[in-house]
């Protein structure tokens, strides 16, 4: 099994840069391969036969991918993987699993050290969206003990981001009881960052109103342009109103590796997420949360059973992720991203960073050169946001149709793969670059690829 199953990947990773970068498939033939009955009785080696029709019904991650915020994936963190499932370690305490948490451990300090907050301590967790939520929940109970707790039932708790900030801060406001309405999202400027003067007078505002002004939320890079909020602003207002700064810094702060100077003031923060699974180029799933105190994520987090309980009391021997974390059992994220620094050394991820720095503002000067097309935001960090103009004088609702129209046609022609953001109510087409395996001139397709796209797309639609 492994070694058909190595074969099947290797020959796939070979094939990698001619495959179609989105199958051509529908609902339909997806559902009538794989949609089946559960056997009853096993197959055994013969199982495997369906398995180059799932290969070939997803979509694949080669250089002209630039979609979302998606990392490409490094064959070393795969292949780390398959040993990581085999060993099937539960990371949930040193009692449970002494290497695998050590090894988390070690990646999580070496990710605090990467983004300049040696101090901070915290865990691995599926993604970005669990870290947001982890934090904003620390930031509920460190606020809470200082006041009183009856207070969020009253729904007086208010939580601060920008308008750009990412859809799980809303999410975790809800799930949090803290209620999005207590969400005040403030109006970006024209660089769709978050106005520290506008923070301040509505924080002020709320605790006139006898409200109780409990978090921040900074972006370290927005998910739709990777704007990065300013950061030390931000930090000394919530410093002196008390409130907890939470940096979600899923998409960017990782690019902190390539050029520190765009994110001063980091290590201000109270919390961080990162997302190696995005600009580490980790497989999924890989996200990470640090925080400055431990002891806050202990009292939120911390609830013991017998049978879990550490029977040491060493230090590290007594140490416990579930201590600190939403998850008990846990899989062993950590030992691809502790294979996958060690083969290719911090150097090779700072490069591959700087490298896709440079392609997004290769991209930008390209659109900014093309007549019919239009850069529709600036160029912070690796997101490029640009959509057809076209020559004549076109309606804002013709154009946003038409670039809607225009993105599923890339998509359709199979070469370059780009998502889609809206920005002051115009449709953009987005592509952005968090992949290792990009070149020049798997960039120096999109422009040609959009411009034939629209030459398809009926003016019209
Ligand atoms: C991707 C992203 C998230 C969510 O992270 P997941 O790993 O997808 O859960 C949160 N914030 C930002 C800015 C992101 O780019």
């Amino acid at each position: 099994m492994a070694e058909e199953i190595t074969r099947l990947a290797v020959h796939y990773l070979d094939d990698l840069d001619a495959r179609r970068i989105f199958p051509l498939t529908q609902a339909g033939q997806t559902d009538a391969l794989f949609r089946r009955s559960t056997p009853e009785e096993g197959a055994g080696i013969d199982s495997l036969a369906n398995l180059q029709d799932v290969i070939d019904h997803c979509r694949a991650q080669n250089g002209r991918f630039f979609g979302y915020v998606l990392g490409s994936g490094d064959p070393v963190g795969a292949a780390a993987d398959l040993l990581a499932s085999v060993l099937n370690q539960n990371v949930t305490a040193w009692r449970s699993s002494p290497a695998a948490v050590t090894l988390e451990r070690t990646v999580v300090s070496w990710l605090a050290e990467a983004v300049g907050c040696r101090s901070f301590h915290g865990s691995l967790t599926g993604g970005g969206s669990s870290a947001n939520l982890m934090a904003l929940a620390i930031a509920r109970e460190s606020k809470l003990r200082a006041n009183d707790r009856g207070l969020i039932e009253a729904g007086k708790c208010t939580v601060y981001a920008s308008g750009e900030v990412h859809m799980s801060i809303p999410k975790a406001v809800a799930l949090l009881g803290i209620g999005t309405s207590n969400l005040q999202l403030i109006s970006t400027n024209e660089r769709f960052q978050m106005p520290p003067s506008e923070l301040d007078s509505a924080i002020q505002h709320d605790r006139t109103a006898g409200k109780i002004p409990i978090a921040v939320v900074a972006s370290a890079g927005t998910v739709n342009t990777g704007a990065i909020d300013p950061l030390p602003e931000i930090a000394a207002i919530a410093r002196r109103h008390h409130v907890w700064l939470h940096v979600d810094g899923a998409y960017g702060a990782l690019a902190a590796l390539a050029g520190p100077e765009k994110f001063a003031g980091l290590a201000l923060a109270d919390s961080i997420s990162l997302d190696p699974h995005k600009w580490l180029y980790q497989p999924l799933d890989c996200g990470c949360l640090l925080f400055r105190d431990r002891v806050l994520a202990h009292a939120t987090f911390s609830r013991t059973d017998d049978y879990a309980r550490s029977l040491s009391t060493d230090a590290i021997e007594s140490f416990s992720f579930f201590e600190e974390s939403i998850e008990l059992s846990r899989r062993f994220r950590a030992l691809r991203l502790w294979l996958s620094v060690r083969y290719h050394g911090l150097r090779a991820f700072r490069d591959a960073i700087k490298k896709d720095l440079a392609l997004a503002q290769r991209l930008a000067q390209q659109i900014a050169d093309e007549r019919d097309l239009q850069l529709l935001a600036p160029v912070e960090l690796s997101a490029v946001c640009f959509r057809f103009r076209g020559q004549e004088s076109i309606p804002e609702d013709e154009l946003n149709r038409r670039n809607a129209a225009i993105l599923q046609r890339v998509i359709q022609r199979g070469r370059v793969y780009l998502s889609n953001a809206t920005l002051h109510g115009k449709f953009c087409l987005r592509a952005c670059i968090v992949n290792h395996r990009s070149t020049e001139p798997d960039v120096d397709c999109i422009v040609p690829e959009v411009l034939a796209a629209a030459k398809e797309v009926p003016s019209s639609t």
